[in-house]
C-alpha cells in the first residue's frame, strides 16, 4: 500500500506536495485504444473466459489437478499474528459464489485444500459476523463451531497430502475488523466495509479477508480463486483477476471473475456499486481496466495517462510483468492498496499528488508476485514499493515523496523510535514509516555498493527468480549475497535490526 499519515510533522515533505498538486508535470504517453463499457450491456469482447482445463460441476468452479498445482503453499504460522494462520492447511483453490443485497451478504465458499499435517480439526478465519449455515467436506455434513472469528471444523482422521473441499454457506452484515496500527487511513477498520452511498471495498492488509468470507487469512497459503457477485439495481461487483462478463438473473446482476496466478489473502479485494468498465491498452498491448462509479468519472483521462506512463516505465525497471490481467478499481476510503491484479485506489489516492500507481502497479512485481512469507517481512514489499516510487518519480522529473531517499533520514529514525526497527517492528505498528522509508534506503546503499548497471539487473532478477513464491529475510540476503559475489549480510543487517537510523556506508 501507499503510505499515508496523520502525523503531519512527520511527513511534512510529503504533504506539502499533496497541497501543491505536483502531478502532471512529466512528458506521459496517451493509452491507445481506450473503451468504455457499461457491465450491465457487456460486448462480446467481455463473455467469459472460461480456463480450459477446468471443469464445471453444476454451478461450482473446480479447477483441474494439474490447476490446483500451482495453488500449492507451504503454510507457517506467523510470528507477529499467530491467530491469522492456520499452518494445519493449504487452501488451493477458493470458488466464492456471494450475494449482496446493501445489507446482508450471501455466500457460499467452496475450498480446495490439502491437510499438511494428520489432524482432526482445522480452523479457517471467519467473522462471528457471519454465520454459517451448512459445512460439508467431501459432500458430507460435518460438526463445526464458530468462535473469535474463526470457523473449527470436525475432520476426523484427516491425513496429510490428500485433497479435499469444503463447502461452507454462510450469511450476515459484514463488520470490518481493528488493525494493529497506528495508522489513520485504511486502518480504520480491515476488511469489508460501506461508504456513505452503500458502496462496497475493502482494505485488507495484514487481514481482513475473513471478514466476508472462510479463509486461511495468512500470506504464507496463497491460492487460486474463481468469483461469481449476484448484486441487485444498478450494483456491479468486481473482484481480483480476470472479468468473465455480466450476465442478468431477474432483476439481479451477476459478474464473474477469474484468478490465474496464486494469491494471498490480504491481496484479494471486493468493491461493489454502480461500476462502469473503461479498458485502455498499454504500448506493450497489456488491457489495463478502470472500473469507476459515477462520482469518479472525472478522474479517468488523468487515471488512464497514469497508468500507461507507470506501467511502461515498470516493465523497463522492473523487468515483465508477472501477470496475465490489471485493473485499477477507485472506491471509498482513504487509502490504497496493491491487490493482486485489480489494484484499490481511494479517490484521494488518485489525487494525490506522490505516484501512488506507481507505487501499487509496482507492488504486483514486490509484495504480489514476490510475496513475503509472513509479517515481519512487510519491509520486503514496501522497500521495493517505495524504492521505485522515488525512483520513477526522479526519473520522470517530478517532485519526490518527502523529499526523495536522501532526505529520509530523519524521518526513518524517528519512525523506528517508535515502531522498532524494519525488520523486528512492534505488530501492533504495522505498516509505518518504518518498514517503507528504512528499506528503501538500504536498497539505495546497495545499489551504491554494487553500482548503478548491476542494481537495476539485480531488481529485475529479484523479481523474476522468485515469481510467485514466497521470501524471507534469509532468501533475500543468501541471494543478493550469491549474485553480487559481495557478502552484504552486515549492510543488510544493521538496515534492518538497528534501533536508530544507520549511518550510510
Ligand atoms: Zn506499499
Amino acid at each position: 500500500m501507499a503510505h499515508r499519515t496523520r502525523r503531519a510533522a512527520l511527513l511534512a515533505g510529503c504533504l506539502a506536495l499533496a497541497v501543491a498538486g505536483c502531478g502532471g508535470a512529466a512528458d506521459v504517453a496517451e493509452p491507445t485504444g481506450t473503451t468504455t463499457t457499461t457491465p450491465a450491456t457487456a460486448s462480446p469482447s467481455n463473455s467469459p473466459t472460461s480456463p480450459t482445463t477446468s471443469t464445471r460441476s453444476g454451478d461450482v468452479v473446480v479447477p483441474s489437478a494439474a490447476e490446483l498445482r500451482a495453488g500449492r503453499s507451504t503454510p507457517v504460522e506467523d510470528p507477529y499474528y499467530p491467530d491469522t494462520s492456520n499452518p494445519e492447511l493449504d487452501a488451493l483453490h477458493y470458488f466464492l459464489d456471494l450475494g449482496w443485497d446493501g445489507d446482508t451478504l450471501t455466500g457460499s465458499a467452496t475450498i480446495t485444500f490439502r491437510a499438511t499435517t494428520a489432524t482432526d480439526a482445522i480452523r479457517l478465519g471467519m467473522s462471528e459476523a457471519l454465520t454459517a449455515s451448512r459445512v460439508q467436506l467431501d459432500g458430507r455434513q460435518i460438526d463445526y463451531t464458530q468462535a473469535d472469528d474463526g470457523i473449527e471444523l470436525v475432520t476426523p482422521g484427516l491425513a496429510p497430502g490428500g485433497t479435499h473441499t469444503l463447502t461452507i454457506g454462510y450469511a450476515g452484515t459484514p463488520e470490518s475488523t481493528p488493525a494493529p496500527s497506528r495508522r489513520g487511513d485504511q486502518f480504520e477498520g480491515l476488511g469489508w466495509n460501506t461508504d456513505d452511498e452503500g458502496n462496497v471495498y475493502s482494505f485488507q492488509e495484514p487481514f481482513g479477508a475473513f471478514t466476508w468470507y472462510p479463509v486461511n487469512d495468512h500470506p504464507s497459503d496463497e491460492a487460486l480463486y474463481d468469483a461469481r457477485i449476484r448484486t441487485e439495481g444498478d450494483d456491479v461487483g468486481v473482484f481480483n483477476g480476470e472479468f468473465g462478463g455480466l450476465s442478468e438473473d431477474g432483476a439481479a446482476s451477476v459478474t464473474s471473475w477469474h484468478v490465474d496466478e496464486p494469491v494471498a489473502s490480504y491481496l484479494t479485494t471486493i468493491a461493489i456499486g454502480p461500476y462502469t468498465q473503461h479498458t485502455g491498452t498499454t504500448e506493450s498491448g497489456l488491457e489495463i481496466s478502470y472500473w469507476l462509479l459515477p462520482r469518479d468519472e472525472d478522474l479517468l483521462a488523468g487515471l488512464e495517462r497514469e497508468g500507461s506512463t507507470a506501467f511502461g516505465w515498470l516493465e523497463e525497471h522492473a523487468g515483465e510483468y508477472p501477470f496475465s490481467t490489471l485493473g485499477v478499481v477507485v472506491v471509498g476510503g482513504s487509502s490504497a492498496m496493491e491487490t493482486q491484479t485489480m489494484v484499490t485506489m481511494s479517490r484521494g489516492a488518485v489525487e494525490r499528488a506522490d505516484a501512488v500507481l506507481l507505487h501499487e502497479f509496482a507492488h504486483q512485481w514486490y509484495g504480489d508476485s514476490v510475496t513475503p512469507i509472513d509479517w515481519r517481512g512487510m519491509w520486503i514489499n514496501e522497500g521495493f514499493a517505495m524504492y521505485f516510487q522515488q525512483w520513477y518519480e526522479k526519473d520522470l522529473g517530478r517532485p519526490v515523496y518527502a523529499g526523495g531517499v536522501e532526505r529520509w533520514r530523519s524521518y526513518d529514525n524517528e519512525s523506528r523510535l517508535l515502531s522498532g526497527p524494519p525488520g523486528d517492528y512492534d505488530p501492533s505498528s504495522f505498516a509505518d514509516l518504518n518498514v517503507y522509508l528504512g528499506p528503501a534506503m538500504m536498497l539505495d546503499e546497495i545499489r551504491k555498493q554494487i553500482g548503478d548497471d548491476e542494481f537495476e539487473e539485480l531488481v529485475i532478477a529479484w523479481a523474476a527468480e522468485h515469481a510467485n513464491a514466497n521470501v524471507d529475510r534469509a532468501t533475500f540476503t543468501r541471494w543478493v549475497n550469491d549474485k553480487t559475489g559481495q557478502d552484504l549480510t552486515r549492510l543488510i543487517d544493521r538496515w534492518l535490526d538497528s534501533p536508530r537510523t544507520p549511518r550510510p556506508s
